[in-house]
């Protein structure tokens, strides 16, 4: 199974990466994830990535369609993976079609969260992140068991750099400048499916294993 989970930052993409994985044993590949484990090893490429995620504006898409290019040929992914936050660009997007054709797969679903903007910044505000992990949770509606602590992992939750209300609003316009002509893209394809991302994360989940179903 080829997955895509596609919405704005904070839409619940990664959280609901979480029940994907367990449910079809194939790895979340999560750009921003990966971005950010660059980060901590100071390699050129996190350092460089850094400047931009810091100002909430996308990374240059040749940086990203080489990350993916990497990751996509590793042995984890020959039966199936959840693209989470890529591709954010109308490049990314014909990259990852020309790739996928290259390696003779297709992507089964996108599966769109839809949440409103001005839901958004709460999402964001209040998301905790494991530092180990990367799971997700929020101070509010989805809080973890033991606070500070990953359920998944036992890892420590901090709040990312970039969660902050300054930085929500250049994501959300690089989300509707560059990514959301994507619906369009992958509406064609036949494989674009929304999603009310507002409900509850068990609803949300429901849903979506409904679709894939
Ligand atoms: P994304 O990966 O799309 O950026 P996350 O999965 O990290 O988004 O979710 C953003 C924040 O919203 C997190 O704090 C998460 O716990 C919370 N969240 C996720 N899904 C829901 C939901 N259905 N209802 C309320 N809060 C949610
Ligand atoms: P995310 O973890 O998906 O919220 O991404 C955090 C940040 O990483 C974004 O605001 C961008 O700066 C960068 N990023 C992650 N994925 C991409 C991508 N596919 N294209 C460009 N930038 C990305």
């Amino acid at each position: 199974m080829n997955l895509m989970l596609f919405g704005a930052p904070g839409a619940g993409k990664g959280t609901q990466a979480k029940f994907l994985i367990e449910k079809y044993n194939i790895p979340q590949i999560s750009t921003g994830d990966i971005l950010r484990a660059a980060i901590v090893e100071k390699t050129d490429m996190g350092m460089e990535a850094k400047k931009f995620m810091d100002e909430g504006k996308l990374v240059p898409d040749s940086t990203i369609i080489g990350i993916i290019k990497d990751r996509l040929a590793e042995s984890d992914c020959k039966e199936g993976f959840i693209l989470d936050g890529f591709p954010r660009t109308l490049a990314q997007a014909v990259a990852l079609s020309e790739l996928m054709s290259n390696m003779g797969i297709s992507l089964d679903k996108v599966i769109s969260l839809n949440v409103p903007d001005e839901l958004i910044v709460g999402r964001i505000t209040g998301r905790r992140v494991c530092s180990k992990c990367g799971a997700s949770f929020h101070v509010e509606f989805n809080p973890s068991k033991k606070e500070d602590e990953c359920d998944y992992c036992g890892g420590e939750l901090i709040i990312r750099k970039d969660d902050n209300a300054e930085t929500v609003i250049s994501r959300l316009n690089a989300y509707h400048d560059q990514t959301a002509p994507l619906i369009d893209f992958y509406t064609k394809m036949g494989v674009f499916v929304e999603l009310d991302g507002t409900k509850d994360v068990s609803e949300v989940t429901a849903d979506m294993l409904n679709a894939l179903s």
